[in-house]
């Protein structure tokens, strides 16, 4: 492997392991900045050692090198770091599933995969192959090898081959995300360098370019490529980086990638020409200068990436808080959670009852329109008409006319008035019953920490609901026992204060005296029925809904110790949510971990 690579490796290994975990549950945070990692390019004419220099970067043997138009489709090479100690495989995209680990194989399917779309003709074609690299000795990096740019069309190669293979490297060179290696062969002219040219159109300022001279072994005796490395001839932004890899020959005779970089070093060390530059020179260097560029696009990108991690972090712990925690099996802590819970369903039913809007105003509203229309509307006009006073009395009097005042049939017609009033007394019950049923309904809806426990809301509805029976019964006795109050016994004094002498009796004017004295009294009544009637309900329902609603459920309770566990049975949809939460909480917090102990020299 290029050694160079190992201090980029350790970074990206962390970062990867982080982001492989993220990955799992489409966090696109991580992965997005392995895609927005450059890849790196390789572009320069046919055979000027192109696919050598990525092979070198890669410290691998597997691309398909030689003399003449070998690359005829590009290869998108997608390296992915893996854990130490596990084995090294290759994959292409069009063959899934088969791993490649001898890498001969590799170069071998390359070639056969190219042959398969262009013949055996030097045609090209601009549909890639795609190939994944997995190893612990690379790191996560794109590389694409392209045909090599030529001027002219070989025998069996169409007219417009030139033209062709340059839109097809320009095609991937003008993406600004691109690192640009332009190789050109020592041996040649720089100046009609095609890779410099093209280099130039896409990155006038040089900024991605990286000038790479190869075979700087097989320049003429007496020559040297200083001009050119020392910047002087070719100013580009990056240094010029100069590499002497394997010839043909030392090819056919398998000499390998180690054998090659340390013959390179020798090269440069001992070469009188370069020994100044022997440290800034190499395929080793170009990989450390590479490595260094993607490492700061790491470093730029990473705090985001970290602060979306947090961020992650906090919605998911927001979200585990309102699902709340699991629930324990202890029966203690079991009884414990469902008191709490019921609890917080009191707080909100309190918050609702002595709230405006549908709560408290509505249960006013009973009490200061409805019973007194209800009161009014009762029809005294028709039991106190001068008829039916007239038949009441007499049916009092019997054979008997009375003597001084018609007292029995005073106390029927009073007696009959005060019946009227059970109606509205009743309604009124009814009426706040209705409301509190509604309350009770909304404040189950509207506990927040009830959500999770479809059973236990229903065991409380339930209760509350029976509770509010048993109220509504005892307001009902309790309103009727007050208008019964009211004709058990009729305040004397309120008719001592009338005289009745100065009426002729038995005439329809004495009976109409009879009917507007009975009116007032009834009218009087009814004063004190719309006062007392409210207090009533208020003290059997209202007040016994808000002291006392679970009273009887708390009782219960105490007996259903083995059932705890029932009335806690949660939406199963929820548990699973929360099992999803848990598990990401942890992950994102070793993805963050992970980032944190990332350490920038
Ligand atoms: P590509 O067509 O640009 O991909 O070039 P290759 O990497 O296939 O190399 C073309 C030929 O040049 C091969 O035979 C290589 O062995 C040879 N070659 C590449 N770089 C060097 C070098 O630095 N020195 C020598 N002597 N030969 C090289
Ligand atoms: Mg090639």
């Amino acid at each position: 492997m290029s050694s160079t690579m190992e201090e980029l490796i350790g970074l990206t290994h962390k970062l990867q392991k982080a982001c492989t975990k993220l990955g799992e549950f489409g966090t696109e945070a991580l992965p997005s900045l392995w895609n927005s990692l450059p890849s790196i390019v390789a572009i320069g004419g046919q055979s000027s050692g192109k696919s050598s220099v990525l092979e070198s970067i890669v410290g691998r043997d597997f691309l398909p090198r030689g003399s003449g138009i070998v690359t005829r489709r590009p290869l998108i090479l997608q390296l992915y770091n893996i854990q130490q100690g596990k084995d090294e495989y290759a994959e292409f995209l069009h063959l899934p599933n088969k791993r490649f680990t001898d890498f001969s194989l590799v170069r071998k399917e390359i070639q056969d995969e190219t042959d398969k779309v262009t013949g055996k003709s030097g045609h090209i074609s601009s549909i890639p192959i795609e190939l994944s690299i997995y190893s612990p000795n690379v790191v996560n990096l794109g590389m694409i090898d392209l045909p090599g740019l030529t001027k002219v069309a070989v025998e069996g190669q169409p007219e417009t081959i030139a033209q062709d293979i340059e839109k097809l490297v320009r095609s991937y060179v003008e993406k600004p995300n691109c690192l640009i290696l332009a190789v050109t062969p020592a041996n040649q002219d720089v100046a009609t360098s095609d890779a410099i040219r093209l280099a130039r159109e896409v990155d006038p300022a040089g900024e991605r370019t990286f000038g790479v001279l190869t075979k700087l072994d097989l320049m003429d005796k007496g020559t040297n490529a200083l001009e050119v490395l020392e910047g002087k001839a070719y100013r580009l932004q990056r240094p010029w980086v100069g590499t002497v890899n394997r010839s043909q020959a030392d090819i056919n005779k398998n000499v390998d990638m180690l054998a090659a970089r340390k013959s390179e070093s020798i090269f440069f060390a001992t070469n009188p020409d370069y020994a100044h530059l022997a440290s800034r020179m190499g395929a080793v260097y170009l990989a450390k200068l590479l490595s260094r560029d993607l490492e700061n696009v790491i470093k730029t990108k990473l705090p985001g990436i970290a602060s979306l991690i947090k961020e992650a972090i906090v919605e998911v712990e927001s979200e585990l808080d309102q699902l709340g925690r699991p629930v324990t099996v202890d029966t203690g802590a079991q009884l414990y959670t469902v008191l709490e819970l019921c609890r917080a369903f009191d707080r909100t039913f309190a918050e609702y009852l002595e709230g405006g809007r549908s709560g408290g105003d509505r249960i006013y509203e009973v009490f200061g329109t409805m019973l007194p229309k209800a009161l009014r509307k009762i029809p005294f006009d028709r039991h106190l008409s001068v008829e039916n006073v007239k038949r009441v009395v007499s049916q009092a009097d019997g054979y008997q006319p009375h003597l001084m005042a018609p007292e029995l049939g005073y106390r029927l017609l009073i007696e009959g008035a005060i019946e009227y009033f059970k109606d509205p007394a009743l309604s009124s019950v009814e009426t706040i019953h209705r409301v509190l049923t509604e309350l009770v309904r909304k404040a189950i809806g509207g506990t927040q920490e009830l959500k999770r426990f479809p059973t236990l809301q229903h065991a409380i509805l339930s209760a509350a609901n029976a509770a509010l029976a048993t109220f509504r019964e005892d307001s009902k006795k309790t309103t009727l026992r007050l208008v019964e109050m009211e004709s058990s016994y009729i305040t004397p004094n309120f008719f001592r204060k009338l005289s009745s002498t100065t009426v002729v009796p038995y005439t329809e004017e004495y009976y109409q005296k009879i009917s507007s004295n009975v009116s007032s009294y009834v009218n009087m009544v009814s004063e004190t029925l719309k006062n007392s009637i409210p207090k009533a309900v208020v003290l059997c329902q209202v007040r016994q809904a808000k002291q006392s609603l679970l009273h009887q459920f708390y009782t219960q309770l105490g007996r259903k110790e083995g059932k705890l566990a029932q009335l806690l049975d949660e939406d199963w949809l929820l548990r699973e949510r929360r099992e999803t939460c848990l598990k990401r909480l942890e992950l994102y917090k070793s993805a963050r971990d992970e980032i944190d102990s990332v350490s920038w020299e």
